[in-house]
């Protein structure tokens, strides 16, 4: 029987890995996809798949896509009302958010509101609205399948667990291409550096996340949210070779880890077929070549960006959605070369700061409180740069 899928992000790395997977399975059918501004590809993804629904984020790319795909039978829409009706699309089952940041929160609400299962690689819809989604996705009866490797190897180490207690996340981190390195050092990095991630080829966004640990920090709240455990629970192990993708520690001391290549197509693919495993091509762990795995211990002192996301766990509140929307605004200034390396962490620890706590949040004020971060960090820039 053919499995329905909707995808946000179709042009990027999750998006177009998840889309191989489509190719290569034969029984998953894609009703609609939407993406941000790479219309040629849409285009060669919309005459591929044939969804009935695409969506693009200006009306202008949309205007041109409607007269470049006026042949298909399909439905060209723009802005968030695009993104809205590709998550809600009514023949779709299971919704791959793979857009970035927080303009995931509201598709994602939608989709869960209209019942679909969501294979979550956007992990900053949980890290800013966990409180709001895991009971709402509980009360509208909807599967929330992690798609992050780390998270994916969680849930496959708690299968056939039938329910025993967590006494531990062990959340394993490569670390970034900057492990080892001083401040000192980190003051001349480039973008360039940041963006040589040592095992994963990933979008720009998420792979400066992990030059800067933010990724982990994320992470970090992905996990509580998703296996429902406090922060004390969750211990961050630095394993540079990517080969223990996390592990569990249970009551009884009995540790359960998910190992394998990295090769986001995996936890995709679980994450869609959950819980059946499917084939998959690609390499394979070879432990002879492969002879030892190494274990250190996250250096927070010098990547200050964990470090700040456990004192926003601490705080609650909007203090996890300060620290999010901080480092997406820091992270753009970052790839578009505005600002350095360095000056990321030092823009989230500056919002994280001043900007208005505020104790349990709705949807509006968690968008409220982004609009508020951003409008910080035009200020500080100007401080920053001028
Ligand atoms: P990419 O940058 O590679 O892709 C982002 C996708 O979002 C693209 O399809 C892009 O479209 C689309 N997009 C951007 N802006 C808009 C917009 N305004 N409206 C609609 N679509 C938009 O990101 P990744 O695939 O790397 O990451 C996606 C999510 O998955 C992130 O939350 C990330 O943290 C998470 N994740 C990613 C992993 C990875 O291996 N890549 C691993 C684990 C989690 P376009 O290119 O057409 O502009």
């Amino acid at each position: 029987m053919m499995k329905k899928i909707a995808i946000l992000g179709s042009t990027g790395s999750i998006g177009t890995q998840t889309l191989e997977i489509v190719r290569a399975q034969g029984d998953l059918r894609v009703t609609a996809m939407a993406a941000g501004h790479n219309v040629d590809l849409l285009e060669k993804q919309i005459r591929e798949f044939r969804p009935a629904m695409a969506a693009v984020w200006e009306e202008a790319d949309a205007r041109d896509l409607r007269v470049r795909t006026a042949d298909l039978d399909v439905k060209i829409l723009s802005g968030m009302d695009g993104l809205l009706a590709v998550a809600a699309e009514a023949d779709s089952e299971i919704l791959v958010t793979a857009i970035v940041g927080m303009l995931g929160l509201k598709p994602t609400v939608a989709a869960i509101a209209a019942g679909k299962d969501i294979a979550l690689a956007n992990k900053e819809t949980l890290v800013t609205a966990g409180h709001l989604i895991m009971p709402m996705a509980k009360a509208h009866g909807v599967r929330i399948l992690p798609v992050d490797s780390e998270h994916s190897a969680i849930f496959q180490a708690l299968n056939g667990e039938c329910g025993n207690k967590i006494d531990k996340i062990l959340l394993t981190a490569s670390g970034g291409p900057f492990r080892g390195k001083t401040r000192e050092e980190l003051s001349r990095v480039t973008l360039a550096d940041a963006l040589r991630h040592p095992n994963w080829s990933m979008g720009r966004k998420i792979t400066v996340d992990s030059a800067t640990l933010v990724n982990k920090g994320l992470e970090v709240m992905e996990a509580k949210w998703l296996f429902g455990v406090e922060l004390p629970q969750i211990q961050v192990v630095v394993q540079p070779q990517s080969v223990i993708h996390s592990m569990v520690q249970f009551v009884d001391g009995s540790v359960i880890a998910q190992l394998g290549t990295p090769d986001m197509r995996l936890p995709i693919q679980y994450a869609l077929y959950y819980p059946k495993r499917r084939p998959l091509s690609g390499g394979r762990l070879d432990f002879a070549a492969l002879k030892s795995i190494a274990f250190e211990e996250p250096d927070t002192e010098t990547f200050r960006g964990l470090a700040l996301a456990y004192t926003a766990m601490r705080a609650g509140g909007n203090m996890p959605t300060i620290y999010n929307a901080a480092n997406e605004a820091a992270v753009a200034l970052f790839l578009q070369e505005r600002i350095s390396y360095l000056q990321i962490t030092e823009i989230i620890e500056e919002c994280m700061k001043s900007c208005t706590w505020l104790p349990a949040l709705t949807l509006d004020e968690i968008l409220s409180t982004e609009e508020q971060v951003k409008q910080k960090v035009c200020e500080l820039q100007g401080e920053v740069i001028a």
